[in-house]
């Protein structure tokens, strides 16, 4: 189906119409070829039919007449004498034998006329006994039981016949080696009164039986009529073939051939119909029939090639039709397809235009149908586009002058905070100065409340200077970006941890540390302050109310495309409602009698998270410690070369960047 899919317009289309076409086409052909094959073999059986009984019946009746004529013949005065003369003689035959010849010879023209026209092949007249007392052609014969004695003789056997039955027989056709011809004995007992007084017996060829299949008539070119004989053990054709003049008592046929099973006696019909090859091996259409009388078998039958030969006639007529069909449909759904596909290649061309930015270019309509719709409605699509691309220039344009200005404001503010607190540092300095002098030159002279005054002072001049230093620091942040650079982590933190050693000692804290930390590609100096306030506020959250057991653990994960760190104490926690604020700069959740600070250590950490384009957030609920969990990707996009540093607008050398840092430092402090 995907493959069906996957084809262009045009040959979906030429196949579909071919297998709308075809298919039907093809039963149709099929249903009307075996149609008219089944109506031309029933319509040929019946004429197989008719010209079987027809032969059957004209054999049957020729045979029938030869049957007659020798009965008659063996009935007449003449045959009666002369069976009587010659039998006397032939008793007298060793004592007067010139009698017995004389008598032959004057029944011989009568007999010898007799045997011409009726065109038997010879007439035989023997004694009840077997003595053969005369023969038109074998002169020399003397007894019936010689010859069956040398020959198995059909003529043996029908004189048996005609004299147990006293009828009219007729023998099996056998082949005469003497004559080389078929040859078929009618035998008819002589009688005088009651008493058998000889045999009659007159031989016969085939050739009357010859002419009578010889007609073709109604047979087409290769139908034919065979009578199947037994000859001895074998089944032979008994008359010539239309195919093969010589076969009669030649040719022979195999036991288990139809031409064989014609011979079979049926108890219900007479008929036996049906397809099968033939001694030629072609296969044919036969219809056969059992003749008792005579213990024959006859075939009607013809070539099925001829009999179906209208139909596969019809068939190739169809055949070239349904080329010709194909042909033409193969045109009309090419004609059909190209009308749809043209406009949606159109339609096609014109989106690849759009998509490469012509956004002029429209779909031509090229008629009211369907496509014609989406042809409109594709450029009716277009305009909106057009529309909104200018909507969303317009919109650009805005958001970038709203961008320069808030980039403007907030350096703007940038420097201000950094002046301010600059500037706040000489007066706060003074303050503390004077705070100082009064509580030296002035303790005697103030009461126990104007000294507490004083410290107070004094007490907010620090936390005033924490306040100072932190915005400074976030200043610093926000103007100076470091180079990225690969950064041992490890080191890194044995640094921080050498920093705050005094309070981890002094809280007795203990640090996990893993020992192998792979190296980062980071901003060293920022990415120390981020581990320097995560582990500051472990320590601090962690201490305070848990004296005996404060610890803090820094972790790291490796992922597919970051390095995951965490550090995690087990303090007093933070509330999940409270875990995105935190983050905002000088937010804090205790007053600074709980905890010292300003707020701003986590502010500045998710500052310096984002510019290294991570992310920053916290596991924790209140009472059971908190970890702050962040990323670096282990690809930056905006990853800088080492000893270069982007100052706003363009690139700075690293001794530029420390002279900038030195000179910074300098001035806050
Ligand atoms: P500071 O520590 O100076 O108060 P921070 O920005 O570092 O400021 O922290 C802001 C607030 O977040 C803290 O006041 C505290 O309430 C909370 N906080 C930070 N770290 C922890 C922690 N490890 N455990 C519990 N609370 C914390």
């Amino acid at each position: 189906m995907t493959f069906f899919n996957n084809l262009p317009i045009t040959t979906k289309f030429v196949l579909s119409f071919l297998v709308i076409a075809l298919v039907p086409m093809a039963v149709a052909i099929n249903i009307s070829y075996n149609t008219s094959k089944k109506v031309l073999e029933t319509e040929v059986t019946n004429s197989l039919v008719a010209v079987a009984d027809n032969k059957t019946n004209q054999i049957e009746f020729y045979l029938r007449e030869k049957e007659r004529a020798v009965t008659n013949l063996s009935h007449t005065s003449d045959i009666i004498e002369a069976m009587e003369e010659l039998s006397a003689a032939f008793e007298d035959k060793v004592a007067n034998p010139e009698a017995f010849q004389d008598i032959k010879k004057e029944y011989r023209p009568f007999l010898t006329y007799y045997k011409k026209t009726s065109e038997f092949e010879d007439l035989y007249l023997i004694r009840p006994r077997g003595e053969i007392v005369f023969s038109v052609e074998r002169l020399s014969i003397s007894s019936i039981y010689e010859i069956a004695l040398y020959e198995e003789s059909e003529l043996t056997k029908v004189f048996i016949r005609a004299k147990e039955s006293s009828k009219t027989e007729i023998s099996d056709f056998e082949y005469d080696y003497n004559t080389e011809k078929a040859a078929l004995f009618i035998s008819a007992p002589i009688l005088k009164g009651a008493e058998l007084i000889g045999v009659l017996i007159v031989k016969m060829n085939n050739a009357g039986i010859s002419e009578l299949v010889k007609d073709y008539s109604s047979l087409g070119n290769t139908g034919g009529t065979m009578i199947m004989a037994h000859s001895g053990d074998n089944v032979v054709f008994a008359t010539p073939l239309r195919f093969d003049k010589n076969a009669a008592f030649v040719r022979s046929v195999k036991k288990n051939s139809f031409e064989a099973s014609s011979l079979k006696k049926r108890s219900t019909s007479n008929r036996d119909v049906g397809r099968a090859l033939d001694y030629r091996q072609e296969e044919v259409l036969f219809v056969s029939r059992y003749i008792p009388s005579f213990r024959w078998g006859l075939i009607v039958k013809m070539d099925t090639k001829e009999v179906f030969s209208s139909a596969n006639q019809l068939r190739k007529k169809l055949m070239n039709i349904s080329i010709l069909l194909m042909c033409a449909v193969v045109v009309i759904a090419i004609v059909i397809a190209r009308t749809i596909s043209r406009p949606i290649r159109a339609l096609t061309d014109v989106s690849a235009s759009i998509a490469e930015g012509n956004l002029s270019a429209r779909a031509a309509v090229y008629g009211q149908d369907e496509i014609g719709e989406l042809a409109l409605a594709f450029n009716q699509m277009t305009d909106n586009l057009v529309e909104a691309n200018k909507n969303i220039e317009q919109k650009r344009a805005e958001l970038e002058s709203q961008k320069g200005m808030l980039e403007k404001v907030n350096k703007e503010l940038d420097s201000f905070t950094y002046t301010a607190s600059h500037d706040l540092r000489a007066p706060l300095r003074g303050i503390a100065s004077f705070a100082k002098f009064l509580e030296e030159d002035y303790r005697d002279k103030l009461d126990d409340e104007g000294r507490d005054h004083i410290q107070e002072i004094i007490g907010g001049v620090n936390r005033m200077n924490q306040l100072i230093d932190d915005l400074l620091a976030l200043s610093r942040i926000s103007r100076i970006q470091n180079p990225f650079e690969d950064v041992n982590i490890n080191e890194l933190l044995e640094a921080v941890l050498k920093r705050i050693e005094f309070d981890i000692k002094e809280h007795k804290v203990e640090m996990v540390i893993p020992p192998n930390i792979p190296v980062v590609c980071c901003d060293r100096i920022k990415m120390t302050e981020v581990f320097l306030n995560l582990i500051n506020n472990g320590i601090k959250f962690s201490s305070k109310d848990n004296p005996d057991h404060p610890r803090v653990e820094v972790g790291y994960v490796s992922e597919a495309d970051n390095h995951k760190f965490f550090v995690k104490d087990n303090g007093i926690g933070i509330d999940p409602k409270y875990h995105d604020q935190i983050f905002g700069m000088f937010k804090r959740l205790h007053s600074n009698a709980e905890y010292e600070g300003t707020g701003a250590g986590l502010g500045i950490v998710k500052k310096v998270i984002e510019d290294h384009h991570g992310r920053i957030w916290i596991e924790s609920v209140v009472g059971q410690g908190a970890t702050f969990v962040f990323t670096i990707p282990k690809e930056l996009k905006e990853k800088k070369k080492i000893g270069e540093i982007l100052v706003e607008d363009g690139f700075v050398s690293q001794d530029v960047l420390n002279q900038e840092l030195d000179k910074q430092k300098s001035q806050e402090v």
